[in-house]
């Protein structure tokens, strides 16, 4: 048969500079415009990367920044992942589970301290688990104490706990993929059904939670595996993605690999700015602490993450201690980095303002807490905050 000039045509790959201006333009990102972006080299093309994430930002969402405290609560885990530090089978990882109490009181310390949001996150611990009152009775009581925005980050659960967790005052519900490589992510997550956590989250969506997706860089994979990950995050209805470096951990399956620096990371939060213009971005400190924080803002994060109150012997994940103890992890640490970047932190009520736009209509939500504004908007609503220009 014959070959016709539309079968034999291939579209010519774009440059750097091409995608981003007809990016700035309103043109959509292909799956090939992501994955040039991610592999751009030389400082001409990462600043304008960079820079092109910072102007959709600012389109979005101003020169205002959320700030997330941070609480381990229980380093307990039935899993082994082989990326993590307290996977079940390290035996000489730091344990603890913290009380109701004192989760309380580091939650109050947040929120004196100006964070907009508390993120309680466990490892995936039977005795939380097994008890079906127990989350559902610390996150009761830290909306109670703090009346702040609540994320859970509890690992996979079911359906009737998730109505629960949104019922006792949770917004967010955090699950990370990792990877849409199916090859990446089964030597990742061991033993843990890709299907069982895109379940969860689309679970969570149902009963009225925000979702937080999250995907990890680092492991000395392809290029293209990486950028099928980030494309995949458009078929995920989460209102916040992140994505963070690997950090090689003593004792683990992946202790070995190199570690990387987070080039790679922060090229993927300004490809993810540039693909979901209206959606949290977090910069985390639980990478590169404090020093990492004003690069990865520079790239269009709009949220910093692990903000932790020191000296409560409470952790981070990546980064165990570091930057915790001795206060640059908290919100007075960022605050000179904040303004070197020209950004400002958020009120609470900022904060409230735009989650309640973003909320899917779900038939489970139950009334705001006292102290929270707001009513639920449709699925279709466009999260912005009332302090922003309107744009992308
Ligand atoms: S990443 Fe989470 S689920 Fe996996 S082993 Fe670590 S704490 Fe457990």
């Amino acid at each position: 048969m014959m070959m016709t000039a539309a079968d034999t045509h291939v579209s010519p790959i774009r440059t750097v500079e091409q995608i981003l201006a007809a990016r700035l333009d309103g043109e959509a990102l292909s799956d090939k415009d992501v994955e040039v972006l991610l592999g751009a080299t030389g400082q001409h093309d990462l600043e304008l990367l960079f820079s092109a994430a910072r102007t959709v930002r600012a389109r979005a969402f101003g020169d205002v920044v959320f700030l997330y405290g941070f609480v381990y609560f229980s380093t307990y885990c039935k899993n082994a992942c082989a990326f993590c530090y307290y996977r079940a089978t390290d035996g000489a990882s730091p344990r603890y589970r913290k009380s109701i109490g004192e989760v309380v009181e580091a939650a109050g310390r947040l929120r004196d301290s100006g964070v907009d949001l508390i993120d309680l996150t466990m490892g995936e611990d039977p005795r939380y688990l097994d008890d079906p009152d127990a989350l559902p009775a610390l996150v009761r009581a830290v909306a109670d104490e703090t009346r702040l925005a609540i994320m859970v980050s509890p690992g996979v659960v079911g359906p009737g706990m998730l109505r629960r967790l949104r019922a006792t005052g949770a917004d967010w519900y955090a699950l990370y993929q990792e990877s849409y490589d199916p090859a990446l992510y089964s030597r990742l997550r061991l033993g843990q059904p890709a299907d069982r956590r895109i379940r969860a989250k689309r679970q969570a969506r149902r009963a009225g939670l925000l979702v937080e997706e999250g995907l990890m860089t680092g492991f000395g994979e392809p290029l293209s595996s990486f950028a099928r990950s980030v494309s995949a995050l458009r078929g995920v209805d989460a209102q916040q993605v992140r994505v963070m470096t690997f950090v090689p951990q003593a004792g683990t399956p992946l202790a070995g690999i190199a570690p990387a620096d987070s080039l790679l990371e922060r090229k993927a939060i300004a490809v993810m700015r540039l693909l979901f213009p209206g959606k949290l971005i977090p910069a985390s400190l639980d990478v590169d602490g404090l020093a990492g924080l004003k690069g990865r803002l520079d790239a269009g994060a709009n949220v910093v993450t692990s903000i932790i109150p020191p000296q409560t012997g409470l952790a981070g994940v990546a980064q165990a201690e570091a930057d915790i103890d001795n206060g640059a992890r908290t919100v007075a640490g960022v605050a000179d980095t904040l303004e070197l970047c020209g950004l400002v932190p958020a009120t609470p009520a900022q904060y409230r303002a735009w989650i309640e736009g973003a909320r899917p209509a779900a038939p489970a939500a139950p009334a705001a807490r006292a102290g929270t504004a707001g009513t639920a908007a449709g699925p279709e609503a466009r999260p912005r905050l009332a302090v922003c220009e309107a744009g992308a």
